[in-house]
């Protein structure tokens, strides 16, 4: 008998399980719309210039490999809070925001409930947006967190359910913890607009709940990276107290790498200092340190003022080149095939991802016909579409739909 005969098969993970599929396809028309990551216009991987170039300007800096210390490369926390914060922050130019390294997005978050499980004072219950990221409920469960769900996604109106929003948050038990998107929400590409931003500002202030931003895509929404921390900025310029994670794989593109932060902002410096010692004892028994590499990367980048132009420029080339793929989904779809059904919405959403409103059955029979892999729930990738395979893809929707 072994030790291991009780344990049960889990299922699959819903995401990596398309590109499996994908995989096995032999056919030369598939498209793989599953994952959330940057394609160029040749459907291949992207490595930014101003990553190489980074790269290029660290290898002849010969550095060494010694351990960063247990909040990581201190010149790379500062440029990433600054990115997210803004120059003229308050907080930051008082020295009160508390920020460690993160092993990309999903640690940043990792770090974020752990740190709200053990020293949060209120109710230990995080809100989190219907639907959201897959990973943020399982994410959160295991930080200790009790995960509860707002209303966001209107099926009827393929956008959002801003009444349900509001609702869902004032009927939230006082001090409650509330999970928001930054920006480019993933999986609906429906954002709040800057006033309705200004309202759950103000909900949030009211019911005194605290707010936990999830900035996993800054710059790819609008191609502006100070646009798309709009809603950060605006909540402590409000006076909020908030906690962030950032992550660098889709803005830089350096997913493998995992570059990532979390902050608090926090009261005055001395209040920052204790936080800091308490976010050091949650990460030295985790993984002790993060790692070197990407947070060079990242760091140089944020510091070279001629590698930030070139970067600024890339981001704004990756946000473009998916809006432009919007808008020929539209066309081809509205004007091309005459396909049955509203399409605004794919013009509409922005970031990453498309909310198509195509049902299971018909997402099954994308697969199994036409070769073309998404999410069950009608989630496509923008990104996976080029001018090679966008009419192919718009024909399959429209056969799909008929
Ligand atoms: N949050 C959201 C909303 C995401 O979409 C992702 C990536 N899919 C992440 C966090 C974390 O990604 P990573 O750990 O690769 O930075």
């Amino acid at each position: 008998l072994s030790t291991w005969s009780a344990v049960p098969a889990g299922p699959p993970d819903p995401i990596l399980g398309i590109t499996e599929a994908f995989k096995a396809d032999t056919d030369s028309r598939k498209i793989n719309l599953g994952v959330g990551a940057y394609r160029d216009e040749n459907g291949k991987p992207y490595v930014l210039n101003a990553v190489k170039k980074a790269e290029e300007i660290i290898t002849a800096a010969k550095l060494d490999k010694e351990y960063l210390p247990i909040t990581g490369l201190a010149s790379f926390t500062k440029n990433a809070a600054k990115l997210a914060y803004g120059a003229e922050s308050v907080p930051l130019n008082q020295n009160a925001v508390a920020v460690t390294q993160a092993i990309s997005g999903t640690g940043a978050l990792r770090i974020g409930g752990a740190f709200l499980a053990r020293h949060y004072p209120g109710a230990k219950a995080i809100y989190l947006p219907t639907p959201s990221w897959g990973n943020h409920k399982p994410l959160f469960m295991d930080s200790g967190l009790e995960v509860r769900q707002y209303r966001y996604f209107d099926k009827k109106t393929v956008g959002l359910d801003f009444a349900g929003l509001k609702e869902d948050l004032k009927n939230a038990p006082e001090g409650s913890i509330v999970l928001l998107h930054a920006c480019a929400h993933n999986p609906t590409g429906v954002d709040p607009t800057q006033a309705q931003w200004a309202e759950i500002s103000d909900v949030i202030a009211e019911k005194k709940l605290f707010p936990f931003f999830d900035m996993a895509y800054q710059g790819f929404a609008s191609g502006s990276t100070d646009r798309d921390a709009f809603a950060v900025r605006h909540f402590v310029k409000q006076g909020h107290q908030v906690a962030l994670a950032q992550s660098f794989a889709k803005n830089m593109g350096l997913y493998g790498e995992r570059v990532g932060a979390f902050s608090l902002t926090t009261k005055d410096e001395e209040e920052r200092k204790r936080v800091d010692s308490q976010i050091k004892i949650i990460v030295r028994p985790m993984y002790s340190n993060p790692p070197l590499h990407g947070a060079h990367i990242a760091n140089t980048i944020l510091s070279n003022p001629e590698l930030y132009t070139v970067w600024e420029g890339e981001v704004k080339g990756m946000a473009d080149r998916i809006i432009s793929m919007r808008e020929r989904l539209y066309e081809l779809l509205t004007n091309g095939f005459q396909t049955p059904g509203e399409w605004g919405h794919i013009k509409s959403q922005i970031g990453m991802f498309s909310f198509t409103g195509l049902k299971t059955e018909q997402c099954k029979t994308l697969a199994e016909k036409a070769h073309v892999y998404m999410t069950m729930d009608g989630r496509i990738s923008m990104a996976g579409l080029n001018g090679n395979n966008i009419e192919y893809f718009a024909e399959s929707v429209d056969a799909a739909v008929k």
